[in-house]
């Protein structure tokens, strides 16, 4: 495929969730490569945590507009005010059908050159996880729905699976560590899936955002590097920690008991987990229809960060948070030593 077309400016680019999970690489990636980058801020977002977050993007140049997505008069106004080309939303699952508004909000302006909806996973109108995950993805796919008939230019991110420890009972990936006590492995852990560092999956899609390639296209991240099913990645990590650990199967019947229970979040997680290891949903179609494309069609020398370089990093965090444990230990024989957790 030819190479990237350059623009010949950048435009402004809001971005709606940058003191989220997803949302934070890609307003950093938006930074990194130069695009004036605005951030919606919800009010109400004052928690430290989010603070700090927000002023570090803002060091690195972001301009902060406070406001809601599911208000129209005031998205208009932001948007026309601002002078906004390039929307990006990376608003949670919950809040998934507030992007309606958004989208009408859009239409009316006029002047948006590409939204990009809060997708950032698998191919929604393919993928069909059981319940409570379902429900999830018939909102994604009515927001798809919905801008289509707009006639917002879009494009579609499907990134498939974080590079992180794909826990079936997590509540949020955001800094989990692989297990040290024993693996969980999905049925016979022989099913594969494609992870994507975080870092990556922002890089990739600034890429996207003003190419003329990705227009009204869903792009699908496959990096071979990182094409690994269960008992691979166990292996690996088992590798970088220098240890073999136990392995306990999660059945298929288990994964479906855990969606069953319908807790949020943790119930959704089961559901694309059995969508993932057990019904291959990330690798069961091939990518050829005239509105997909594969992020490495796109971009054939930009390289991926590898899962074994993720994984290198997470055991460094490991050894550290031990040595951090055992200062605490020679200091405070009484303290209790903490199990690594599943969530975040
Ligand atoms: P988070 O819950 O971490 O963050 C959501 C962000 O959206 C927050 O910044 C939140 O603001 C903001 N937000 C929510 N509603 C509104 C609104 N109405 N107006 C303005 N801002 C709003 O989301 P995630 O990063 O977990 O999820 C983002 C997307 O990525 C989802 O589509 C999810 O399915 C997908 N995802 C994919 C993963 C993968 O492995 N492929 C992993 C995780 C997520 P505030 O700070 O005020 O709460």
């Amino acid at each position: 495929m030819a190479a990237s077309p350059v623009p010949a400016t950048k435009g402004r680019i809001l971005i709606v969730g940058a003191t989220g999970f997803i949302g934070g690489f890609v307003a950093e990636a938006s930074l990194a490569a130069g695009w004036p980058t605005y951030v919606l801020v919800r009010p109400g977002s004052d928690c430290p945590l989010k603070t700090s977050v927000i002023e570090a993007l803002q060091e690195k140049g972001a301009i902060v507009i406070h406001g809601v997505i599911n208000d129209q008069s005031l998205m208009e106004k932001l948007l026309k005010e601002h002078e906004i080309e390039i929307v990006i939303s990376a608003v949670g699952g919950a809040n998934i059908l507030d992007q309606l508004t958004l989208i009408h909000a859009m239409k009316a302006v006029g002047t948006i050159k590409r939204f990009l909806p809060s997708e950032f996973g698998h191919d929604v109108d393919r993928a069909d996880p059981v319940e409570p995950g379902l429900t999830m993805y018939k909102e994604k796919r009515s927001v798809r729905r919905c801008l289509e008939e707009s006639g917002v230019p879009f494009t579609y991110i499907c990134c498939n699976s974080i590079a992180s420890w794909p826990y079936y009972d997590n509540t949020h990936p955001s800094e989990v560590l692989p297990p040290m006590d024993h693996f969980q492995i999905y049925g016979d852990g022989t099913i594969k899936a494609y992870f994507v560092a975080g870092t990556d999956i922002g890089k990739f899609t600034m890429m996207t955002v003003d190419d003329i390639r990705a227009i009204n296209k869903s792009v699908h991240f496959r990096p071979t590097c990182n094409y690994l099913n269960m008992n691979e990645l166990a292996s690996l990590w088992e590798k970088k920690i220098g240890k073999v650990l136990p392995r306990v199967t999660i059945s298929e019947d288990d994964l479906l008991a855990a969606a069953g229970e319908n807790i949020i979040p943790q119930s959704i997680v089961a559901s694309f987990t059995h969508d993932i290891f057990i019904k291959g949903c990330q690798i069961n179609f091939t990518i050829d229809g005239p509105n997909e494309v594969e992020v490495s069609t796109l971009y054939p020398d930009e390289s991926f960060r590898t899962i074994d370089e993720c994984f290198d990093e997470l055991a460094f965090k490991v050894e550290k948070d031990s040595e951090g444990h055992d200062e605490a230990l020679k200091s405070n024989p009484v303290v209790e030593v903490l199990p690594i957790t599943a969530t975040a």
